[in-house]
């Protein structure tokens, strides 16, 4: 029986990049593993899969009485919905350690750096275990990702090490042109419809309870997206409605000007003003500097609800 290896809901590069990589790993080491996905993948991913040949996991949102590898999350609301009917054999992440727990024991590689892929790597040096070139290009791709080009407060020695490392095994010297090319590619809105935009990068999380949908689009220019301001917040409140959700939350992330435009519906829009100290205008506000939905806007709003 195969093990299965998937990240995050609305998964992003790391997650099926990070599906694919520890998959070889395993099964390197004599384990059966199958990576695969719980949703469509995004432009950025499939340009990453392009560039170096990879195969997109398959698609698989059931994993009751099955033994599972989970990667880039360990938050029940990021997971399939019968999860706690799975057997979790281990997890690898570099997130907030979230609410799901097991029965038995189980393999853990959890760190605060940049990258789930950066975690891997570690694992594969740790088994001494080679990278093929394709893999070796799509963490390197993984870890530019998740670390906006080595911009986040997220991004550690260890990620660029990794980047370093990765790049000369793939044969991409200039990682950073790559890099760009791809955040290029992410960065188009045109003619996708708001809840296409307002789904690319959705995470929900349990707070105390209530449920907090946070999004993120990671952009070169996010004036783009001014005149689809209105429609982006109608969107938003259905959303909020359909999820039962207590806040919804957007995050317009302009990596060149380094910050975000916050935009918030909340049952107590208080909360995000206190968590922030800002004060809303028109559900929005500016954020100088902050890039990391995982460092700079979870760990300030999850007290808010305690
Ligand atoms: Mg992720
Ligand atoms: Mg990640
Ligand atoms: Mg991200």
């Amino acid at each position: 029986m195969s093990t299965y290896v998937f990240g995050h809901t609305s998964p992003d590069s790391d997650s099926i990049v990070g599906a694919i990589s520890l998959s070889y790993l395993k099964n390197q080491l004599g384990e059966d593993c199958v990576p695969t996905r719980q949703g469509e993948i995004s432009a950025e991913t499939q340009f990453i899969l392009d560039t170096f040949g990879g195969t997109l996991p398959e698609l698989k949102t059931s994993v009751a009485g099955e033994k599972v590898y989970l990667i880039d999350f360990s938050d029940k609301a990021q997971a399939p919905k019968d999860i706690m009917e799975a057997t979790i054999l281990g997890i690898v992440d570099h997130h907030k350690l979230g609410d799901l727990t097991t029965d038995t024991p189980l393999e853990c590689w959890i760190r605060p750096i940049g990258c789930s892929n950066t975690v891997v790597y570690e694992m594969y040096k740790a088994h001494d275990i080679e990278i093929p070139k394709h893999i070796a290009g799509m963490m390197m791709m993984a870890i530019l990702s998740d670390t906006v080009i080595f911009k986040s407060p997220t991004c550690t020695k260890v990620d660029t090490k990794a980047v370093k490392e990765l790049s000369k095994i793939c044969g991409v010297e200039d990682y950073k042109k790559l890099a760009m090319e791809m955040f290029i590619v992410k960065s188009a809105t045109e003619g996708a419809s708001a809840r296409n935009l307002n789904t690319r990068d959705y995470k929900a999380f349990e707070m105390n309870g209530m449920k907090v949908g946070v999004n993120q689009l990671e952009m070169i220019d996010i004036s783009a997206l001014d005149d689809r301001n209105q429609e982006i917040l109608d969107d938003m409140a259905a959303m909020k409605e359909e999820d039962g959700l207590h806040t919804m939350i957007v995050l317009l992330t302009d990596i060149m000007k380094e910050g975000s435009q916050l935009l918030c519906l909340s049952d107590d829009v208080s909360k995000i003003e206190n968590a922030f100290n800002v004060k809303l205008e028109n559900h929005q506000v500016w954020l100088p500097g902050v890039l990391s939905r995982k460092k700079q806007v979870i760990p300030f709003v999850q007290p808010q609800f305690s």
